[in-house]
């Protein structure tokens, strides 16, 4: 036998990696656990248990206690006690706590490890290299954030008491994401793990409570999704972080509308894996087979959609079944193995149900033959070929050992097909030529994005989604801000009861107003100025052919403006999304440009201050002393924004990579802007700059009751080199127009200045396509603040943040 043949007919060998570690730590807990609240373990009276079986043998490890409402309640109580010490608490000492719950990890990391295989079905090989190092990493970089929060974040504080909800496929991963920024940054939490997998992080409860963390400032509670339904709806709940499927993340959405928490969602995903031509495709192979193998491709940025330029789609295919049929699945305890068991029979059914459907929309299945275990929860893993971009098998995450390949011929088809989805969560781009490859990781719509790499994750980096992956990100200096609120803004409560209403945005027409006489004072009839709708770039007349009067404080007419409806809205949206993507579109533009167009808004602004004054005066009956310091705070705030034009654009990030990892601030899109009747010029330059200055087009909607600082803002916009389409203005019923925008498909976020009621609607119906909202419950602010009226806010309202990770080196 040659050297050649003993490579191919080499087997490996068991290497078991023994349970007992875990069995032990079980049979200390009687094998029955309860809830880790203040630090110590309550086991309510008559409290009902869950069983916790390991996927791989059907063994039932262990039971946990059904969290109810009392049990809620209790953990809330006890976070909510600890914030008022933990909040206070100097981030020096907050680190200090960080950094030892990291310590103890590394000492348990094994019993973890060990742990989090028999419970979730991993193979320990992940659990053991991955899931346990990146664990402690999350807690050792937050610490460091802890230490430094006075200083680099100053200006803010923490959220308060944070309701966190996780999925099984990552069960301590996924609790790292959420646990250590929200303490580093003084919040307390409840955590409730999903129920498939709960006991990791019990074991984990324990490690918080060896580096003793005061009580209360972690507690996690075992429950069904009832009782993540309760933490949801607790009114003493300042946030909701969620990790889970997109479609209980609508559910929260909703759920939390109008209610003044925070929320930030991590979902679901079908991320494109693509290969061009010149990729090294034996390279590409295993990349494949760690996008959508790892972890049995329970993974929420799973690469599980192939698309494979045509010319080498052949080969790599032929490549990709070949080297299927090398993978190993089996014990997850087995060192040696690729692939484990799926977490629970119900998910397994799941996924056979999907590739079932799969041939029937016409696919070609391929799965190799390979030793199973006889036993357990297991997949073969799984090729699809030859269906339609739009089969539901390629549309729809199946979240299994599922891959769905599809080909494309050039780039721009590659990036369609990419973007051919309503998620957003990551993708992957194989080339060996880096400007092509970087040049389509910039053009697609994803949070993560990999260079000839995959599955790459870091503390210092933030993940997660665009579209209906959810907003927020967790990780890197990004991700403190889902912890964090200005420090001048306490924690809206509006206090509205969304039972009470049902006709808002319905249309109220505007009374026909119409002057007695319209002569003026040389007895002539007035020249009309009555402004239209400003769309692309144009004025255009409302589509309605109504008008609206314009009153002052006292009741007499001093303007009309066009009553818009949802054509006009619609016509507006058509004309951002057109600027948007125009080529260069708005957001390709350099930020330089963006500055200078921006520096020449604020020239042409004040080169007409006496006008706008006296305008904003008439409107709204205060002096001309205060309307002219309105226009200059504009003016300033426009110069402000021309400034963060290009000094926004995001930061390199000192992950672990052996290369590159930048954070791109990328703009949202279109967003939808309705503007507060307080500071009619001021408020509507606050919102309306550092949404263009951040390469966004806008529809705004000005303040209903004094529309016409922006209506006479057409003319400065006509002659400040915007681009048709970058700002478009529809004066009307602000909340009947604004109901059209958040139900557009087209408009990627929504910012609401207006009431408690519209508030809650917009977040509500948002939901729908997942876009972001920024609302403010009905609350005013005084824009004349430079805190309030300017600053990060609303940059980071502004952007999402793209990582995009670029391996260097042999
Ligand atoms: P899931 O069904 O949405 O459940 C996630 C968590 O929410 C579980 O703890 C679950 O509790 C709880 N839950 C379910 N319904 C609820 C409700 N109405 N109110 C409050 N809580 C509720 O998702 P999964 O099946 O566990 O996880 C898979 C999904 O997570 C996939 O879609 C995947 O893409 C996504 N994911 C996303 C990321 C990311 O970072 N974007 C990371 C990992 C996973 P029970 O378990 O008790 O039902």
């Amino acid at each position: 036998m040659d050297i050649v043949q003993v490579f191919k007919t080499m087997q490996y060998g068991p290497a078991p990696e023994s349970p007992d570690a875990g069995y032990a730590w079980l049979d200390d807990h009687e094998r029955k656990f309860g809830l880790f609240i203040n630090n110590q373990w309550l086991v309510p009276e008559g409290a009902g248990y869950h069983p916790s079986y390991n996927p791989a043998t059907g063994e039932l490890l262990a039971e946990t206690v059904q969290a109810g409402q009392e049990e809620v309640d209790e953990a809330v109580a006890a976070a909510r006690a600890a914030f008022q010490t933990w909040s206070q608490t100097p981030g020096l000492v907050r680190a200090r706590y960080l950094y030892a719950i990291a310590r103890n990890i590394q000492k348990h990391h094994r019993l973890l490890a060990v742990l989090e295989s028999m419970d979730n079905g991993k193979p320990i090989r992940e659990s053991r290299d991955i899931d346990v190092p990146l664990l402690a990493r999350h807690f050792y970089y937050h610490a460091g954030w802890a230490q430094l929060m006075e200083t680099e974040l100053a200006g803010y504080q923490p959220v308060g008491v944070v309701g966190q909800i996780i999925p099984w496929n990552f069960p301590l991963l996924m609790l790292a994401w959420k646990i250590a920024p929200a303490i580093a940054m003084g919040n307390t939490v409840v955590l409730k793990p999903a129920s498939y997998t709960r006991l990791t992080a019990l074991l984990f409860a324990e490690v918080v409570a060896e580096a003793g963390l005061p009580p209360g400032v972690v507690n996690i509670i075992t429950g069904s999704s009832k009782a993540g339904s309760m933490l949801v709806e607790h009114p003493d709940v300042d946030k909701i972080a969620f990790t889970g499927s997109t479609e209980v993340g609508r559910i929260l959405r909703r759920q939390t509308a109008g209610s003044g928490k925070r929320l930030s969602l991590e979902l679901g995903g079908k991320s494109p894996f693509v290969v061009f031509e010149d990729a090294d495709l034996d390279s590409a192979i295993e990349g494949v087979v760690d996008a959508i193998w790892f972890n049995q491709g329970q993974v929420c940025c799973a690469g599980s959609r192939l698309l494979v330029q045509e010319n080498v789609a052949g080969r790599f295919i032929d490549k990709l079944k070949e080297r299927m049929g090398h993978l190993r699945v089996g014990d997850p305890l087995d060192k040696a193995i690729d692939m484990g068991a799926i977490v629970d029979q119900t998910q397994w059914e799941t996924v056979d149900r999907w590739v079932k459907i799969s041939v029937e929309e016409g696919g070609q299945l391929f799965q190799p033959d390979i030793d199973m275990p006889e036993n357990g929860c297991f997949y073969r893993p799984t090729l699809i070929t030859g269906l339609d971009p739009a089969a539901q098998a390629v549309q729809e995450e199946i979240f299994g050992p599922v891959l769905v390949s599809l080909t494309f011929r050039s780039p721009a088809e590659a990036i369609a097909l990419a973007n051919n989805t309503r998620y957003g969560l990551a993708a992957s781009v194989w080339s060996e030529n880096i400007n092509l490859a970087l040049d389509v990781a910039s053009k697609i719509k994803a949070g993560t994005l990999w260079v000839n790499s995959t599955n790459l994750f870091d503390a210092a980096s933030g993940f997660g989604g665009y579209r209906e992956s959810g907003f927020g990100r967790e990780g890197g200096r990004e991700g403190l801000f889902e912890y964090l609120r200005p420090a001048w803004q306490a924690r809206p409560r509006p206090g509205f009861d969304p039972g009470e209403i049902s006709a808002w945005g319905k249309h109220i027409p505007a009374r026909p107003h119409l002057p007695a006489n319209g002569r003026g004072a040389d007895g002539l009839p007035r020249v009309d100025r009555t402004p239209k709708m400003y769309i692309g770039g144009k004025q255009v007349r409302p589509d309605g052919h109504y008008t609206r009067a314009v009153l002052s404080p006292k009741g007499e007419i001093i303007g009309q403006v066009g009553d818009g409806n949802r054509k006009d809205i619609r016509d507006a949206v058509e004309a951002a999304h057109a600027a948007h993507t125009a080529k260069p579109g708005w957001a390709m533009r350099h930020g330089y440009n963006r500055s200078q167009i921006l520096y020449f808004i604020a020239e042409n602004l004040d080169a007409r201050a006496d006008e706008f004054a006296r305008r904003i005066a008439a409107m709204t009956g205060r002096s001309l002393k205060s309307a002219r310091e309105e226009l200059d705070l504009s003016v300033d705030r426009l110069f402000t924004y021309a400034a963060w034009s290009d000094k926004y654009g995001g930061a390199l990030q000192e992950t672990t990579l052996r290369g590159v990892t930048v954070a791109v601030n990328e703009p949202i899109g279109v967003v939808g802007i309705a503007c507060p009747d307080d500071y009619p010029l001021l408020a509507f330059v606050s919102l309306m700059a550092p949404a263009i200055a951040r390469g966004n087009t806008v529809v705004v909607l000005p303040s209903e009751k004094h529309p016409l600082s922006a209506t006479d803002f057409y003319q400065v916009l006509d002659t400040s080199d915007v681009p048709a389409g970058v700002v478009n203005i529809v004066t009307g019923d602000r909340d009947h127009l604004v109901k059209t925008l958040i139900q557009h498909e087209d408009v990627d976020a929504v910012w609401y200045f207006g009431t408690a009621e519209g508030s809650y609607h917009v977040e509500y119906e948002s939901a729908a396509n997942m876009k972001r909202t920024w609302v403010n419950y009905g609350i005013d602010r005084d824009w004349s603040d430079p805190h309030q009226g300017a600053g990060h806010e609303f940059l980071h309202e502004a952007i999402q943040v793209k990582n995009i990770w670029v391996p260097t080196g042999e």
